[in-house]
């Protein structure tokens, strides 16, 4: 499981990103990348094999990637080969959610099933992009009753991060197994993978409970618990 890092705020998003994946290559990883939006505009995609430098390099350090809301990954690869089209985020087949993972799906073979009847087919060999194609699947306009539907349906362990384009600077998470910590600052909301990637942000965190969903925004981080109440995460003090 490597690196995750979201944000979505008041500042632009990409070199923000970068900045976290940085705080996390100690973990090792074999490819990153990032997915900014702007505004209401398309999410792009940007992603490479190898070191974080080569996406900085390509990416001009984030400044050519304008958009305060985005997610960022480095990827140990566990299904399909490290190369750039399996790096994250991935994007379903629709191009409506743009998803990035920690973790394995282990049923994503009888998932990958179901969509191919469906004429849905992905396009690298992870286990990811399968789990994006099923939130995607599972999307009628209410984006937590598709996460919940779709992670009844995952098996094995996960954190996401999620981007839907029909909701902008929005970012969706839900885990499994694999941690994720959040933040709210005057900055924006910040999410990642390892309590390293936030402490330049804030000292006041909390941690995403399993089978919980944030949804954040630049002005606030709303939790749900798996009956959909609003959740009140308990805070922690660095
Ligand atoms: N199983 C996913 C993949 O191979 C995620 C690996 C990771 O946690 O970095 O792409």
């Amino acid at each position: 499981m490597c690196g995750i890092v979201g944000f979505t705020g008041c500042h632009q998003a990409a070199p923000i990103l970068l900045d976290g994946l940085s705080k996390l290559e100690y973990r090792g990883y074999d490819s990153a990348g990032i997915a900014v939006r702007d505004g209401e505009g398309e999410t792009e995609v940007i992603k490479a094999k190898g070191r974080l430098k080569v996406l900085s390099e390509k990416t001009n350090d984030g400044e050519s990637v304008p958009g305060t809301c985005g997610i960022g990954h480095t990827r140990w690869a566990t299904h399909g080969e490290p190369s750039e089209n399996n790096a994250h985020p991935h994007v379903s087949d629709d191009g409506n959610v743009v998803a990035v993972h920690n973790g394995i799906i282990e049923n994503y073979k009888e998932l990958q099933e179901e969509l191919a009847a469906k004429g849905k087919e992905p396009i690298s060999q992870t286990d990811t992009e399968i789990a994006a194609m099923v939130i995607d699947d599972c999307y009628t306009g209410d984006p937590e009753a598709a996460i919940r539907k779709a992670i009844s349906k995952l098996v094995g362990a996960y954190g996401f991060c999620i981007i839907f384009s029909d909701i902008p600077e929005t970012i969706y998470a839900v885990r499994n197994g694999s941690p994720l910590v959040a933040a709210h600052t005057d900055r924006g909301s910040i999410i990642a993978s390892d309590m390293v990637a936030l402490v330049s942000h804030t000292k006041h965190y909390f941690v995403l409970k399993e089978g919980h969903i944030a949804k954040l925004t630049k002005d606030e981080i709303i939790v749900k618990d798996e009956n959909g109440e609003v959740y009140g995460p308990y805070i922690h003090h660095i």
